[in-house]
């Protein structure tokens, strides 16, 4: 029988190979409270009285997140907890994902919020779906609107929630997948931007931070595992074979090979990212002409994808 490491009492269930650690359940969990801790003080994402929105999509990693934070913040008896879902209109996909989100809160005792697209935009992904579709065109993915239109839901519904703090889900292996993507798309002021926590560049934007950037994906599963987090995990009907997921592949073989190397490839950023900051002069914003929110150009993207959709 393997022992823990750290109490040396108990049999270890996790073997964490980056740093020889074998840990049995209690301390894996504890570990990983402390890990995300430790990551919010380093890039000093909260405040001791912060009103916190989580944005939780009903899958594993954000609703551990939700959980995670729960048990943290009980410690700060001035801060708010708050999530938040957006209902993208994904039949038998996000309205049962919704029903998880909306379980765990209860079970928490978080407030819900839910904001939608057809609230928001007066159409459902999979009407928008329908539309590209029509064009028999080959442009945008629906990803690519999914995800525009859901960083606007988000950022709206925690401004008019009157949060301090918007917390994604990020995990180490979704910041190290982003980084090479910017990398291969020579994006830099991307990476210079794509910090733990977002620089807030306009009033009307909410500050966005990634407690979770610093945990593997694995280990959010286990935790998830082992504290009997109910977690949506069918996969969306839209989800593609994108460069993305070839790279998720390849960082997985890396890992498995050179043990540790994601954190190589995300400390390697946090270095270089300063300099990337000096050369990327940051975008002036200004107020979209049609809705208002923040914007480099002078439609926003959101309207910009909306009117494309309705000319044709
Ligand atoms: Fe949206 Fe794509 Fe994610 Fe589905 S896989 S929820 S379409 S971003
Ligand atoms: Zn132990
Ligand atoms: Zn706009």
């Amino acid at each position: 029988m393997v022992m823990c490491t750290l109490c040396k009492r108990k049999e270890a269930v996790f073997m964490r190979r980056y740093s020889g650690e074998k840990l049995c359940g209690r301390c894996f969990c504890k570990s990983m409270e402390s890990k995300v801790r430790g990551t919010i003080s380093k890039y000093e994402m909260f405040e001791p009285k912060d009103r916190i929105m989580v944005a939780v999509s009903g899958g594993k990693d954000s609703v551990t997140l939700l959980h995670i934070l729960t048990k943290i913040e009980k410690a700060f008896p001035d801060a708010a907890l708050s999530a938040v879902t957006v209902d993208e209109g994904i039949k038998g996909y996000r309205d049962e994902a919704l029903k998880v989100a909306k379980k765990n809160c209860q079970k928490l005792g978080v407030e819900h919020v839910v904001t939608s697209f057809k609230e928001m935009y007066g159409y459902e992904l999979d009407e928008i779906v329908n539309m590209i579709r029509q064009r028999k065109k080959k442009g945008l993915t629906p990803c690519s609107y999914c995800g525009v239109l859901r960083r606007r839901a988000l950022n709206t519904a925690a401004r008019e929630a009157g949060v301090d703090k918007l917390a994604t889900a990020h995990s180490l292996d979704d910041e190290t997948q982003t980084m090479l993507l910017n990398i291969i798309h020579g994006d830099a002021l991307r990476i210079a931007r794509a910090k733990p926590v977002l620089t807030v560049i306009h009033p009307k934007l909410v500050q966005r931070v990634k407690p979770v950037c610093e945990v593997p994906e694995k280990e959010i599963a286990f935790y998830a595992y082992l504290r009997r987090i109910e977690f949506q995990s069918i996969p969306c009907p839209y989800a593609q074979t994108a460069l993305r997921n070839d790279i998720r592949t390849m960082l997985n073989r890396l890992e498995e090979k050179h043990a540790g190397i994601k954190f190589t490839v995300f400390r390697s950023m946090e270095r270089i990212r300063p300099a990337l900051e000096a050369m990327a002069e940051e975008a002036k914003l200004q107020n979209c002409r049609k809705c208002g929110e923040p914007t480099v150009g002078k439609l926003c993207k959101p309207c910009q994808m909306l009117q494309e959709l309705r000319v044709f």
